[in-house]
């Protein structure tokens, strides 16, 4: 039988918005023990797990997260809500101009709040074109955009990354720069776009993370996320992490705006 142990949520009545997930990767029981965690909101971000040979993938791809990752998640109580784009690591063969087009007349659609993931993988000519030509979509619609950044080079990457979106001059209201660790934080501090910390195995453990937000919960706008999805993952780490702000005697208000008001702002929910 496949069952999970309790997570003993001592804030469990908070409302927590997990920011970036993958609930196309995610089972039924994995998608209730969130919400048995307190996590009753969520944004799934588009992802193909291969190279995609179509553009016209991703057209089937987005319709999958719209009507049936979402009605899956409602039944056992989480709110989803989908981010669309085109990950580096799953850039189609071929053009991709369906796939902007397709992402342009989303921005319309009640159930889809962001573009995402886009970003830099290995930094690739192609994917650099990618991300700025997803980045100017963002900007022209005033829509946000949830920017990766890898696990390998994180510096280099988020060190290519940033000027690319600065040339763009989109609102960094709009941008949350995405798995930002312990090394990319003061960067991506300075830059002026949101941070998002990916608590996860191999990422952030919730004590690491808590450390994070103390020191740089300034002016920029930190939000939490696990990025559950395909791997063995950490399900219950947003709620974890505020836990442990919580014993650490961070202040309420804080708690808040980490664990949804600030997204709530971002994403415009
Ligand atoms: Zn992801």
């Amino acid at each position: 039988m496949f069952a999970f142990t309790f997570f003993n949520a001592i804030t469990v009545n908070i409302m927590y918005i997990d920011t970036h997930i993958h609930a196309d990767g995610m089972s039924e029981d994995k998608l209730r023990y969130m919400v048995s965690n307190g996590i009753t909101r969520a944004i799934t971000c588009a992802f193909y797990p291969v190279e995609p040979k179509y553009q016209q993938t991703f057209v089937d791809l987005f319709r999958r997260m719209i009507d049936f990752d979402v009605p899956q998640a409602k039944k056992v109580g989480l709110a989803l809500h989908v981010a669309v784009g085109i990950h580096p690591r799953s850039i189609p063969k071929t053009s991709y101009e369906m796939v902007i087009e397709s992402m342009k007349s989303l921005t319309e659609h009640n159930l889809v709040v962001a573009f995402g993931e886009t970003g830099l993988q290995t930094g690739s000519i192609k994917e650099l074109e990618v991300l700025r030509t997803q980045i100017e979509v963002a900007k022209e619609h005033d829509f946000p955009i949830i920017v990766h950044t890898p696990g390998d080079n994180k510096i280099e990457i988020t060190e290519k990354t940033l000027p690319l979106i600065n040339k763009t001059r989109i609102n960094p209201e709009l941008v949350i720069i995405d798995h930002v660790n312990a090394e990319s934080i003061s960067i991506v501090d300075k830059s002026g776009y949101n941070i998002g910390l990916s608590v996860q195995y191999n990422m952030l453990t919730p004590e690491r993370a808590s450390e994070l937000v103390i020191q740089y919960s300034g002016d920029n706008d930190l939000v939490l996320n696990s990025d559950n999805g395909f791997r063995k993952c950490d399900i219950a780490s947003v709620a974890k992490t505020i836990d442990s702000l919580k014993a650490l005697g961070v202040e309420k208000s804080l708690l808040e705006r980490l664990s949804h008001k600030n997204a709530e702002k971002i994403f415009n929910l």
